[in-house]
This record gives structure tokens, C-alpha cells and sequence, in this order.
């Protein structure tokens, strides 16, 4: 049995695995795209605003020798989320995995400037998202209706634990609320075959802490880290990709931290 198997795949079945990996145009879900296509999957690509990084994160992959498609879509709105898992099933096959990684941080702000507005964005994109998601893959994926079982990985954040004080309470509130679904999700699909598991990045080198008005947060925080550095977008890809496979197949309802030991 090929390690790339998920759990609960029929023995000996060689049938292709297909992953969607949302918000893949950079940062760790580019890195997953590329770790998961190197692992033999059909990478599902989905990009919001940058068609171009995601093509490019495409051409990558098929010039190694991998199978990637890159596919539009807002994953706080649920057309566009029923419309990428239809494109996804029409041209890459039968789902088998999903890593929830879109998610937005918004400039650094202390509670009595946040508006209704910005509450809304953040858990419009990391929680309706990830919920919107994890939905069309539960309804493709589960064994009672006729799926062959599979593997979701949300991204959460250790903010989820820390709190974000001062900085992003909101964001916090959003990843404290990725980790409760994980947990509920795991338990409720856990009969179907699916296993629903979560990443905690702690601060790793990527394109969000700019989005986040702070582009060299990581450097300003590492020393607060145990490890003394900030991550790579490949070390979480790694764990995410590690709680995909089968080599964690009695894992649901789980978390890994990468985060140097904060
Ligand atoms: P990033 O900003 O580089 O990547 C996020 C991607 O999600 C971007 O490509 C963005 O375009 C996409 N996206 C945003 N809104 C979307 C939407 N509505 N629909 C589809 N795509 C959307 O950041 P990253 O650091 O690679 O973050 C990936 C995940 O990891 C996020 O969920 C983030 O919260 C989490 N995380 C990151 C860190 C860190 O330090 N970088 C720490 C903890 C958690």
C-alpha cells in the first residue's frame, strides 16, 4: 500500500488522489501545492485575486512531472466554493483530500479601533471559508455517500492558544473557532472514513505579516521564540502534509504545532 494512501482508501486500490488546497498562490499553501504534487497528488490550486502566482505555482509542478490545475475562487462565498469542487471533480477526479489554508490577517489594532466590518472579513474568510470547504469535501469524501474517505487539514494558528493581544484578537477568535470545528468535524465524520486534523503555524516567514501592516514581524518576535527563528512555509507544509497521508491514520481530531516551541 503506496504511503500517499489517506486512511480508510480501499486496500490495494492504486486509484488517484486529488487534493484542493485553498489560498495556494504562496506562502504554505504553494508549499503544500508543491510538497503534495512531489508525493504523487493532483493538485487542486485555488487562487482569489492572483491568477498569475497561482499559474505559476502550476507550471512548477507539471515541469517536475506532477498533475496541477489552477482554480479561481472566493472561499467566503459559496458559489464560488460549490463551483471550484465541481471544476475540481469535472477535471481532476474524485476528491480525496483538502488543507483549509486560505485565511487573512488584518493590520495590527487594539480592540476599541476594530470594526463590525473587519470582524466580518477575517471570520468571513478563515471560519465561513474553512466551513464552506470542508462541506463539498465531507460531501464528496464521506464512505455513506459513496466516497472513498480521505483527509481535511485546517490552519489554525497558535494565536488560536496566545490570543493575539493588542495585535489581533480577531484573527485569534477566528482560529479558536477553526480549532472547534476540527474537533467537532473529526468526531462527526469519523465514521464516514474522513479524518479532519489542524496545524498551528507560529510565526513563519510568509507574505501575511505584511498584509498585516507588519512586514518584518517575524524578525521583531523570533526571539520570543524557544528555537530563536521564525518558520518556513515548508516546515508546515511538511506536518500538514504528514496528517494528510496515511502515516497518520489513527489521528482525528488532532493538532500539531509548528512553532519552534512557543
Ligand atoms: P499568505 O497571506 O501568504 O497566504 C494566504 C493565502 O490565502 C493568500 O494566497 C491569499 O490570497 C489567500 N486567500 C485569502 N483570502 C482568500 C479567500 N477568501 N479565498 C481564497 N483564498 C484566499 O499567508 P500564509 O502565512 O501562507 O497563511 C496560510 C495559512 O496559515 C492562513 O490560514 C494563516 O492564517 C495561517 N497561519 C500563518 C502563520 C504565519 O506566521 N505565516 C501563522 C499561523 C497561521
Amino acid at each position: 500500500k503506496s504511503s500517499r494512501m489517506p486512511a480508510n482508501t480501499n486496500e490495494g486500490s492504486m486509484s488517484k488522489q486529488v487534493i484542493v488546497i485553498t489560498g495556494a498562490s504562496r506562502g504554505i499553501g504553494a508549499a503544500t501545492a508543491h510538497l503534495a504534487a512531489a508525493r504523487g497528488y493532483a493538485v487542486c490550486v485555488n487562487y482569489v485575486h492572483n491568477r498569475s502566482a497561482a499559474e505559476q505555482v502550476v507550471d512548477a509542478i507539471r515541469q517536475a512531472g506532477g498533475e496541477a490545475l489552477a482554480v479561481a475562487g472566493d472561499v467566503a462565498v459559496e458559489a464560488d466554493v460549490l463551483k471550484l469542487f465541481q471544476t475540481v471533480d469535472a477535471q481532476l477526479g474524485k476528491l480525496t483530500a483538502l488543507v483549509n489554508n486560505a485565511g487573512i490577517l488584518e493590520r495590527q489594532m487594539r480592540v476599541e479601533e476594530m470594526d463590525v466590518a473587519r470582524l466580518q472579513r477575517v471570520f468571513a474568510t478563515n471560519i465561513v471559508g474553512s466551513f464552506l470547504c470542508a462541506r463539498e469535501a465531507v460531501r464528496r469524501m464521506s464512505t455513506s455517500l459513496g466516497g472513498q474517505g480521505g483527509a481535511i487539514v485546517n490552519l489554525s494558528s497558535m494565536a488560536a492558544k496566545l490570543g493575539g493581544p493588542g495585535e489581533y484578537v480577531d484573527y485569534a477568535a477566528s482560529k479558536g473557532a477553526i480549532d472547534a470545528m476540527t474537533v467537532g468535524l473529526a468526531k462527526e465524520v469519523a465514521g464516514q472514513g474522513i479524518r479532519v486534523n489542524a496545524v498551528r503555524p507560529g510565526v513563519i516567514y510568509t507574505d501575511i505579516h505584511a498584509s498585516g501592516g507588519e512586514p518584518g514581524r517575524v524578525d521583531r518576535v523570533k526571539d520570543t521564540v524557544p528555537m530563536r527563528r521564525g518558520g518556513s512555509a515548508e516546515e508546515v507544509a511538511r506536518a500538514i502534509m504528514w496528517l494528510v497521508s496515511d502515516e497518520a491514520s489513527y489521528s482525528t481530531g488532532a493538532f500539531i504545532d509548528v512553532a519552534g516551541g512557543r
